[in-house]
C-alpha cells in the first residue's frame, strides 16, 4: 500500500513562487502533488518589507495562511510558509533567520509545523542619505541583480519601492525617498520574497524536505501521517553515581491525532552522562 498522501493534491498558499521549493520533496517522498492556490492574497497577512503588521505570532499566522487555500480550492490539505529575518545582536553585518512551514489536513484534523533556523541569508538593512556614493556598492553586496532589493522612506514605511531593475533606479529611489523623509534617510533592504531571493529558496527547499520526511512517517497505532518528535526527557544518569543529570535521557515521538507516544533512546547511543555535568559529583 502506498502512502496516504500518494496522489493527494495539496494546496500551497503563495504568490511568490514557493512552488519551486516545495513541490519536488513532496513529489519524491510522498508522491503528492503541490498545487498553487489561485487568488490567495497572502500579503494581507503581513510581508517582509514591514508595511503591514502581522496579526498573530508567526506560527499561528503560518497555519492561518495555509488555511487560506481552503477558500479557493477543493482540497483537504494545504501548506504555507513564513519567514523571519534580522540582525544578530551585537554582531554587525551578521544576520540570521528562521523559516516556519505549516501543513494542515482538515479531513484528519492534523496540523504539523516544522521550523528551520539558518545563517544562510543575504538579509541586510542599511540607511542612506540622498546622494550617498555607497548605495550602488551596497546593493551589489546584497546580491543585486540576482537578488532583489527594496528602498523605503524612513519616516513613511507604508510604501516600499519594489521592482527596482537597475543600480541607477536604486540610487534614484534612495535620493527620492531620502529627500521626502523627515530625517533625510532612506532604507535599502534585501527583498526576502522567495522568487527574488535564491538563497531563501534553498532554505525553503530544505525545510520542505524536513516537513515531507515528517509526514512520510505514519503513526503505528492509527496510521495518521506526521508521527515524529514531540518532546525530550532529561535525566540521563551520571556515569559515576547514577543520579539524574540535565542531559537528555530519551526522545519522545508522538501522534497529534490519537495521542500515541513512544520513547526512543538517544541517537548517539550514550547511556550515561559525564560526571562533570552531575551536581553531586562535581561538588564532591
Ligand atoms: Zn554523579
Ligand atoms: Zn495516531
Amino acid at each position: 500500500m502506498g502512502h496516504p498522501y500518494q496522489h493527494e493534491r495539496i494546496g500551497l498558499a503563495t504568490i511568490h513562487g514557493k512552488h519551486l521549493a516545495v513541490a519536488p520533496p513532496f513529489r519524491r517522498l510522498l508522491g503528492a502533488e503541490i498545487v498553487t492556490a489561485p487568488d490567495v492574497d497572502t500579503d494581507s497577512l503581513g510581508t517582509f518589507s514591514g508595511e503591514i503588521a502581522r496579526p498573530a505570532p508567526v506560527v499561528e499566522t503560518c497555519a492561518l495562511k495555509a488555511e487560506l487555500a481552503f477558500r479557493t480550492m477543493d482540497v483537504d490539505c494545504a501548506i504555507a510558509s513564513e519567514g523571519s529575518y534580522g540582525p544578530i545582536d551585537r554582531l554587525p553585518f551578521h544576520a540570521a533567520g528562521v523559516e516556519i512551514m505549516a501543513f494542515v489536513d482538515r479531513r484528519r484534523g492534523l496540523r504539523i509545523v516544522e521550523t528551520l533556523a539558518t545563517h544562510r541569508t543575504n538579509w541586510r538593512l542599511l540607511s542612506f542619505k540622498a546622494g550617498d556614493p555607497e548605495v550602488r556598492a551596497a546593493a551589489t553586496a546584497i546580491g543585486f541583480p540576482d537578488y532583489g532589493v527594496f528602498v523605503i522612506c524612513n519616516s513613511d514605511r507604508s510604501q516600499p519601492i519594489k521592482g527596482l531593475s537597475s543600480l541607477d533606479e536604486i540610487a534614484a529611489a534612495v535620493d527620492r525617498e531620502a529627500s521626502r523623509s523627515d530625517d533625510g534617510t532612506a532604507i535599502l533592504i534585501a527583498d526576502m520574497r522567495a522568487h527574488r531571493n535564491p538563497m531563501r529558496m534553498k532554505v525553503l527547499r530544505a525545510l520542505a524536505y524536513k516537513l515531507a520526511r515528517r509526514l512520510d512517517r505514519l503513526c503505528p497505532k492509527c496510521g495518521t501521517p506526521g508521527f515524529g518528535h514531540i518532546a525530550s526527557r532529561r535525566g540521563l544518569p551520571c556515569e559515576s553515581c547514577s543520579a539524574p543529570t540535565h542531559w537528555i535521557d530519551f526522545e519522545v515521538d508522538g501522534c497529534s491525532v490519537c495521542g500515541h507516544a513512544e520513547a526512543r533512546p538517544r541517537r548517539d547511543g550514550r547511556r550515561t552522562a559525564s560526571r562533570l555535568s552531575c551536581t553531586g559529583c562535581r561538588g564532591a
